[in-house]
């Protein structure tokens, strides 16, 4: 059943639309309820009997897209029923990207054209560092030199912190404000949050990837046929992304605490945890646009399709050019790399709040969501 709150103000436009198919889906399935072993969204949905826009975002934050339910369905296409839960709900996540977006008038800027403007944003930012370069002391750019503190001969390390720390500053702030929205609409209280058993059981799940096995038997990619190969890549990208974090927080405590400058010997900490981290970045996102060319079309939002390939294929960008500058530093293609990889790098952060980044943080929420659930009614 539409809850009251489609019921008074039925959303316009692609995104009420897409609600409207999701609460419907909803009611079919909560009739059926053949599905409720494939993952979380179905025993969550049968919690309810009517379904509010928050709900809706929350279940949809919670599909990981297996495509299971698809195939499973005896309503899906050709049937009249024209029952695609995987889908509908891609629609309606989607949708939350741009609807909890901080500021919101940003919330277009990576949705259109999303590949152009960022290559474009990384090449502006590497044409800017190479203009500087070239004003200030031309000579450096093509100096071969690894010796410790050649990159700040490029860009003073205080202009690199303040230009990355500023933008990545920017954009933990805005994830949290669209984070904050999300949990609101979803109706869920902050305490919620510091509920130890709640919190630790969606860290458990999130970090295994625990609903993106179709029920135990793998994910459903371009055909029927079970694989694990779409978790194997999320993990690869999830925990490439987290190495190379912790290698630039390992870089800054060696700066500041030790007054080590970059860059690095290879058997340092930051130096080990990028190379394993950027490995990880370089095959995970590789497989993950393989994948998703691949997909089977039927259960894609083509909408989203080039927003979320640009936003993957900056995670790729991000790593290669991070080791190729790790191989070549030593050479004369130092500073053009680095210059290069600081685009990148800016990038990415810049893009973070408006891209498939947040799905990562909203899906964490829905999942701690879903373990409370489940303790209160077992
Ligand atoms: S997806 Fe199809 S089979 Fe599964 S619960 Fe819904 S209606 Fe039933
Ligand atoms: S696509 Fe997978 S995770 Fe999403 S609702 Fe269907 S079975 Fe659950």
């Amino acid at each position: 059943m539409l809850a009251t709150d489609l019921l008074a103000a039925p959303p316009s436009g692609p995104a009420g639309g897409s609600l409207i198919e999701a609460a419907r889906l909803m009611n079919v399935c909560n009739s059926c309820r053949y599905c409720e072993g494939l993952c979380a969204v179905f025993p969550a949905m049968e919690l309810r009997r009517e379904f509010t826009t928050g709900d809706l975002n929350y279940l949809a934050n919670l599909c990981h897209s297996c495509g299971a339910c698809y195939y499973d369905c005896q309503f899906s296409p050709p049937h009249e029923f024209n029952v695609n839960v995987p889908r509908t709900l891609a629609k309606v996540r989607a949708n939350t990207y741009q609807t909890y977006a901080w500021p919101r008038a940003f919330a277009p800027l990576f949705d259109r054209n999303a590949l152009k403007i960022s290559l474009i944003m990384a090449s502006s930012v590497a044409l800017f560092i190479i203009g500087f370069v070239l004003a200030n002391d031309p000579a450096t750019l093509f100096a071969a030199n690894d010796s410790p503190g050649a990159f700040y001969r490029l860009m003073p390390h205080n202009a690199m912190a303040l230009l990355f720390g500023g933008v990545f500053t920017f954009s933990l702030v805005a994830m949290t404000m669209g984070f904050r929205m999300f949990w609101r609409d979803i109706g869920e209280p902050a305490e919620t949050l510091t509920e130890p058993p709640s919190v630790w059981q969606a860290m458990k799940d999130a970090g295994s990837l625990r609903y993106l096995d179709g029920g135990g038997v793998g994910c459903m990619n371009e055909d029927e046929k079970p694989s694990d190969r779409r978790k194997l890549y999320h993990h690869l990208t999830f925990y490439g992304f987290m190495l190379c974090f912790a290698s630039t927080i390992s870089a800054t405590g060696y700066h500041y605490l030790f007054g080590l400058q970059a860059p690095y010997p290879w058997y340092d900490l930051p130096v080990v945890l990028g190379t394993l981290g950027g490995i990880g970045l370089l095959i995970g996102p590789i497989g993950l646009l393989v994948a998703k060319r691949k997909r089977d079309p039927a259960m894609q939002d083509e909408v989203r399709f080039g927003s979320d390939a640009a936003f993957i294929l900056m995670l790729f960008l991000t790593s290669l050019t991070g080791l190729l500058l790790l191989v070549l530093r030593a050479t004369p293609a130092m500073g053009m790399l680095l210059a290069v990889h600081l685009g990148v790098v800016f990038t990415l952060f810049a893009m973070m709040p408006y891209s498939k980044m947040v799905h990562g943080l909203y899906r964490f929420g829905a999942l701690v969501r879903y373990a409370k659930e489940r303790r209160q009614h077992v």
